[in-house]
């Protein structure tokens, strides 16, 4: 038996900056973490380079949480991300950078120097790995956190941060949410959010690869429009990817049987600019006067003919290829897998928190924060923005 101050279910992005921040505070605290190493999802993060956060000013920054965004103000700016950088240089001691949009990175680029600093922040002693919580009472105003093979940690607060349900192997398998909700919370029914959508796979299989930058799709659902995004559009052999693609993949449906994505693949374009291309260059290929305004192999597979001369094409099928540039229509016929999605939709329902401290409304003394809650960010460095000023916020609640 292990009694803490604070008992940290989970030793993920979230849960390692809740320790950070009690370390700092002179919290007596324990990380339970049931894999054999801390962060092992914060490894992978930004293909391997970590986007730990976004610069952006926490009013611009909250839109980026979808329906959540008012409630996770108070944390972001409480805790922004201008201070998250400090506390990463200043404190853990790693050097970051900022790239495009506002994007942060370490300098290293190495996802395993952020994991690492965190780790060493709060000191091997006070993480107990292999710990898989199976269960958290409440007794006499102790907390009582039970693990599989009948360990007990005793604690009089306890966080919970066991993340949400995607990329499972990693040790965040939803099991936060059975917890939370043996405790009494509601769970907002989990889903993918920013995933890769199947669709059309004869059609972009053949384009694996291609990136289509800055295009506006708009997902329709049953006939009424239902999200819009815009950003580079990557095919894959199944379907199609890219920030534009997983922004909007958190809004198809669980039975997607009438949805679809229309893209608008050149944006800037219209009949009259497609018009004045195809006059300009009568000499050239149709193929290659298109290939200006998309990646070429794209271009080719939006036409019929890819010999056809510019001086040889007609209005009917100059409106045909505007109308696959403009429209371009990808039927989805099932709900992105939530096993390869980079975050989960759902989670502890957030009318059951106090979004000024995390802490439960159920049980007092329980603070429930990053993926394990209903919030997810778009990407971007937002969800692991968000996992650091949710858990700044609650331990501000805790050690006053
Ligand atoms: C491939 C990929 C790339 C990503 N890239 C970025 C990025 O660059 N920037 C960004 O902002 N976000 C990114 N994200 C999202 C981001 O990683 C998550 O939102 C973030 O890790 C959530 O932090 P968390 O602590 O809430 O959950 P997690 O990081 O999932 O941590 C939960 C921890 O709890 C542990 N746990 C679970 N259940 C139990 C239990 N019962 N007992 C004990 N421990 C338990 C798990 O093993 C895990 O270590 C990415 C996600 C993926 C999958």
């Amino acid at each position: 038996m292990r009694e803490a101050g604070v008992a940290v279910i989970g030793g993920g992005a979230a849960g390692l900056f809740a320790g950070c921040f009690l370390k700092m505070n002179g919290a007596d605290l324990v990380i339970l973490e049931r894999n054999a190493e801390c962060g092992l999802k914060l490894l992978i993060t930004g293909h391997g380079r970590c986007n730990i956060t976004n610069l952006k000013e926490p009013r611009e920054l909250k839109r980026g949480y979808h329906e959540a965004s008012n409630f996770v103000y108070p944390a972001i700016n409480s805790f922004p991300p201008s201070a998250c950088v400090r506390f990463i240089e200043d404190e853990v001691g790693i050097r970051l950078k900022t790239e495009e949009n506002d994007r942060v990175f370490p300098v290293s680029d190495k996802a395993s120097d952020i994991r690492d600093g965190l780790v060493v922040y709060i000191g091997k002693d006070r993480i107990i790995t292999g710990f898989k919580c199976v269960s958290i009472r409440k007794e006499n105003c102790l907390f009582e956190v039970v693990s599989e093979d009948g360990h007990i940690v005793r604690a009089k607060h306890v966080i919970l941060a066991c993340g949400g349900m995607s990329y499972p192997h990693t040790g965040s398998d939803g099991s936060g949410f059975k917890l939370a909700s043996a405790l009494g919370h509601s769970i907002a029914k989990p889903a993918a959010a920013l995933a890769t959508v199947n669709t059309s796979a004869e059609f972009c299989g053949p384009l694996a690869g291609v990136t289509v930058p800055g295009v506006v799709l708009t997902l329709y659902d049953r006939g009424a429009k239902r999200a819009v995004s815009g950003g580079d559009l990557l095919f894959t052999h199944k379907g199609i990817s890219g920030p534009s693609v997983m922004e909007l993949s958190r809004e198809i449906p669980a039975r997607p049987d009438n949805t679809y994505i229309l893209a608008d693949l050149a944006p800037g374009i219209t009949d009259r600019s497609l018009t004045e291309l195809i006059d300009s260059k009568p000499r050239a290929l149709f193929a290659t006067a298109l290939a200006s305004l998309v990646p070429r192999r794209l271009a080719e597979s939006l036409l019929d003919d890819t010999q056809i001369k510019c001086s040889g094409v007609t209005s009917a099928e100059r409106k045909k290829v505007l109308l696959r540039l403009k429209e371009f229509r990808f039927d989805i016929n099932e709900a992105p897998d939530i096993n390869s999605a980079y975050c989960t939709r759902g989670g502890v329902e957030l009318s059951e928190l106090d979004r000024k401290s995390f802490g439960s409304g159920i049980i007092p003394g329980l603070f429930i924060i990053g993926e394990n809650t209903d919030v997810d960010g778009i990407s971007g460095g937002y969800n692991l923005a968000f996992a650091a000023a949710s858990a700044h916020l609650a331990v501000k609640s805790i050690v006053g």
